[in-house]
């Protein structure tokens, strides 16, 4: 007995993993449907400014992946949309998804931006981590995929500037949502990562002092084209001369929640250290570390060098942080190196490495299982890590628990070939004319 799907894969997030999982998949010929939540794809990694170990551009190796999935004959690119149910029956998977209204039709946008020009609103940038400004009518970022308009509907005055100046009629103030049920042979989850909240620790004030900054808003200061075009602290726009990075703010501490560690923190700190000592040669830069977790391959090398390069590791475990009349954050540590003591330091700027919580939340949505830690949890430590506790469901990522961007890429690889010989055990041929596919059950 045969029966049509819509498309031969849904994949749930098109960050790095996910669109890697498209483009492998679609090479082989099968259909392929990727849902993002955000404006555009991209996830994480396209807001980065180099990556470890290599430190090569972060966006030069993202961009390329986007355009590639974006322009790839068998991978469609839903973003702005979220999936609200999954549901399995007889080896086929049905998916609610919803098409959050962007208040522009993106068939007729043209994304020249004179819409953004004209408008008269200034926002907090979200993709800035909130340090620049955006437009209450914005294309999300630079390079950003598709480059479509979103209005934010919620600071928008209705002052109607835009709609005047559009060339390409694609205003439409009164969107509304699209439900529409798809139906597919296959689902991958890459769903990715989330920072804790910046107040998970209140003894940090990390939500509440100026100069207390999270990772991705330093990856953004760092940035070719960040929100200041180069490195200055928030209160004051100085250059920072001391930068103080707190390892750990929000993993591997059972009373909040997150026993685990978070894997990529004490490279992204290491990384971001060297990057800021090359962008600002007068700063002094410390870390305070409780173990400094260098794993991948040339990590350890990466290390060293940041050592050598003067970047000072304390072994502390920080208690409170303050600051001072002039917005200068006060780290008060106990330092466990030697006779263990406890030392009040002050610095322009601190930075919190915050824990990688789970980006998805399955319950409601697909009966696929997650682990104690709320990360997707898989079929079996030693079996493929694509595969998760459902038939016909693969993950890749940091959706299955926080990653760095060579496994991440490397399990999008391995969601791809678990994903295409499991429609193949379905008897599903790739390559049927139509976005329509014939599944034997
Ligand atoms: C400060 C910092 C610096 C880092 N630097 C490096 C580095 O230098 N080198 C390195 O190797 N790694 C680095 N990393 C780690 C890197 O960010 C991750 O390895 C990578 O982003 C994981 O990719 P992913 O696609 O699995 O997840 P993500 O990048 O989180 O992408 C997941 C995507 O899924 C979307 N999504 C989530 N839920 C839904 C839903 N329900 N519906 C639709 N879409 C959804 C999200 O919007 C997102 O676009 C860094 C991380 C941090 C925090
Ligand atoms: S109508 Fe809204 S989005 Fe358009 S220009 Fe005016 S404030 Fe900006
Ligand atoms: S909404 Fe209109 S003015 Fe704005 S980018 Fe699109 S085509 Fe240009």
């Amino acid at each position: 007995m045969t029966s049509r799907t819509d498309y031969d894969v849904l994949i749930v997030g098109g960050g790095i993993a996910g669109l890697q999982a498209a483009i492998d998949i679609g090479d082989q010929g099968y259909r392929v449907l990727v849902v993002e939540k955000e404006p555009s794809i991209g996830g994480k990694m396209i807001a980065l400014s180099k990556v470890f170990p290599t430190l090569d551009c972060a966006s030069c190796i993202c961009t390329p992946r986007m355009a590639e999935a974006a322009h790839h004959d068998n991978v469609t690119i839903m973003t702005y949309a979220e999936v609200a149910s999954i549901e399995r029956s007889d080896g086929f998977f049905s998916a609610r998804v919803i098409q959050k209204p962007r208040f522009v039709r993106e068939r007729n946008c043209i994304g020249c931006r004179k819409c953004e020009y004209v408008c008269p609103v200034d926002v907090p940038d979200e993709f800035e981590g909130n340090l620049g400004a955006r437009k209450a009518i914005y294309i999300p970022f630079t390079n950003a995929i598709p480059q479509v308009a979103l209005l934010d509907i919620d600071n928008c005055i209705r002052c109607g500037r835009c709609e005047t100046v559009c060339p390409a009629d694609a205003i439409e103030y009164d969107q509304q949502p699209e439900e529409k049920t798809l139906s597919f042979g296959a689902v991958v989850l890459t769903t990715g990562y989330e920072l804790s909240p910046m107040n998970t620790k209140p003894e940090y004030r990390g939500d509440e002092l100026v100069n207390v900054l999270n990772p991705l808003q330093v990856e953004r200061l760092l940035a070719p084209h960040g929100p200041y075009g180069r490195v200055l602290r928030p209160s004051d726009g100085k250059m920072p001369e001391s930068v103080a990075y707190v390892l750990c703010a929000g993993s591997r501490d059972k009373s909040i929640g997150v026993p685990y560690c978070s894997r990529i923190c004490c490279m992204a700190a290491i990384k971001q250290a060297i990057l800021l000592s090359g962008a600002l040669p007068l700063v002094d830069i410390t870390i305070f570390y409780m173990d400094i977790r260098a794993f991948g391959k040339g990590y350890e090398q990466f290390y060293q060098n940041a050592k050598s390069m003067g970047i000072e590791f304390v072994k502390g475990k920080v208690a409170k942080i303050n600051e001072d009349d002039e917005h200068n954050p006060i780290v008060r540590v106990e330092v466990q190196e030697g006779e263990s003591r406890v030392e009040e330091r002050k610095f322009d700027m601190v930075v919190l490495m915050q824990a990688s919580l789970p980006g998805w939340c399955p319950s409601g949505v697909c009966a696929v299982e997650t682990s104690e830690d709320g990360f997707l949890t898989r079929k079996a430590p030693h079996s493929s890590p694509a595969l998760t506790t459902m038939e016909g469901v693969f993950t890749a990522g940091a959706a299955a628990g926080p990653k760095d961007i060579p496994d991440t890429i490397a399990e999008a690889g391995s969601a791809a070939m678990e994903t295409v010989l499991y429609l193949r055990s379905l008897g599903v041929e790739p390559g049927t004319e139509s976005a329509a596919q014939e599944v034997s059950r």
